[in-house]
């Protein structure tokens, strides 16, 4: 494979997005690209069919990811050792694919997730200007508080995945035989930054949010801002209390069955979205008062909620600071443990260890609950104008 530099003959006005296809990677996105649409750029987003519909509502056009040989599966996300093979597998199989498209459409600009290695390498392998979208906590260093927090919470469970080590050593060598794709050390191909780093939640969430410099760009919570194609029934209920455990790791009987036990026949309404569990769970008596979806428009039900048990997803929590809800953090692995310790620090929500006495922990949580305006007030903040900005200026001056 022959580096090959498009960098003189971009075009002015495309843009190639590499996302990794997970809602909460790719929500974040869509009114990012929303907005570049409208300004006259043409965004080719790569993704996966369950996105196809959310991409092409906001203009772009839609480009399938080829998963066919890559055991693709979101819930790798929590294995962070078994998702490094991935990712290498991946970019091993697709890189000259992906290259050849990138030749033929000559971007000014390449966006990749922070996860999308193969983004990185085609950028790098081209000369074309990237910038990576940080939709987790990313790590920007070795032996930061970041990186101790992860590996607090992964450390032991990375030991069990000693089976890829060997996997991951071949991916790279055979890499590094066919092309200069860069750093390649743990952090950089998972966390893969560039000379611009854009973070779609509020730098009060990030646990250097306030040292990282100018190549880093705190956007705000997009999501929020993103449009749903989804058509959610109107709930007029005063107690309204909405709980999710997110789009992935949502699989989790003995919590939902404890929900319904505490907060069945109470003076609160509540939603349960529950996704992977919906159809099981419907076989059931479920109490009057407990509605199960296995999908909601979440930013509409968060603007009537009074309290939102969540398992700590980036964006849930962000959506529901913005909407000014309370977040009662129930975390299924280990970055949503990340997550929901800083909300807890900004005195946003309350980490719950255990599944039991949840109508009391709510409650008393609720009596305890001090609103933030200010916070709230950054959490709502999205620099979309900012952004745009500092991407023009970004592709002028690379
Ligand atoms: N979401 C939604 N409806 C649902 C469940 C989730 O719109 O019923 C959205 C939610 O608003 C958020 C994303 O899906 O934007 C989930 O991302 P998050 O980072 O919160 O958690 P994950 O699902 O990746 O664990």
């Amino acid at each position: 494979m022959n580096s090959f530099s498009v960098k003189n003959k971009a075009s002015k006005r495309t843009i190639i997005f590499y996302g990794t296809p997970a809602y909460g990677h790719i929500n974040p996105t869509l009114p990012i690209v929303d907005t570049l649409v409208s300004r006259g750029y043409s965004v080719i987003y790569y993704a996966t069919q369950d996105f196809r519909s959310m991409i092409e509502m906001q203009g772009a056009q839609y480009r399938e990811y080829d998963f066919s040989n890559t055991n693709w599966n979101p819930e790798v996300g929590s294995q962070i050792v078994e998702l490094t093979e991935l990712i290498l597998e991946f970019t091993n199989e697709q890189l000259e694919y992906l290259l050849e498209e990138a030749k033929e459409e000559k971007p000014c600009l390449i966006i990749h997730d922070t996860l999308a290695f193969w983004g990185r390498a085609v950028a790098n392998l081209l000369e074309i200007p990237a910038m990576s979208v940080n939709t987790i906590i990313t790590i920007n260093g070795y032996g930061t508080r970041a990186f101790w927090m992860y590996a607090l919470r992964f450390s032991f469970s990375s030991l069990l995945q000693w089976k890829s080590i060997p996997r991951i050593l071949q991916y790279k060598r055979q890499l590094k035989k066919r092309c200069k794709i860069g750093k390649t050390d743990w952090l950089s191909l998972l966390m893969n930054q560039e000379a611009l780093n854009l973070y779609t939640y509020p730098l009060e969430m990030h646990p250097e949010g306030i040292q990282l410099k100018k190549e880093h760009f705190f956007l705000g919570p997009a999501a929020i801002l993103r449009k749903d194609a989804h058509q959610e029934e109107t709930y007029t209920y005063d107690n309204l209390i909405y709980v999710s455990l997110g789009t992935i790791f949502n699989r989790n009987d003995s919590f939902y069955h404890a929900v319904m036990k505490a907060f069945g026949n109470t003076k609160y309404h509540v939603v349960i979205s529950c996704k992977n569990q919906y159809e099981e769970l419907m076989r059931e008596k479920i109490p009057a008062n407990i509605t199960l979806k296995p999908y909601v428009d979440q930013n509409a039900i968060l603007k009537r909620a009074v309290l939102f048990i969540s398992a700590g997803g980036m964006n849930s929590i962000c959506e529901a600071v913005a909407n000014g809800v309370p977040c009662l953090l129930y975390p299924q692995q280990g970055e949503q443990a990340i997550n929901a310790k800083i909300l807890e620090e900004l005195g946003l929500g309350k980490v719950i260890k255990n599944e039991d006495k949840l109508l009391e922990a709510s409650e008393t949580f609720l009596k305890q609950y001090r609103v933030n305006s200010e916070l709230i007030q950054k959490f709502s903040n999205i620099r979309m104008k900012e952004l745009i900005v500092e991407i023009e200026n970004y592709i002028d001056v690379m």
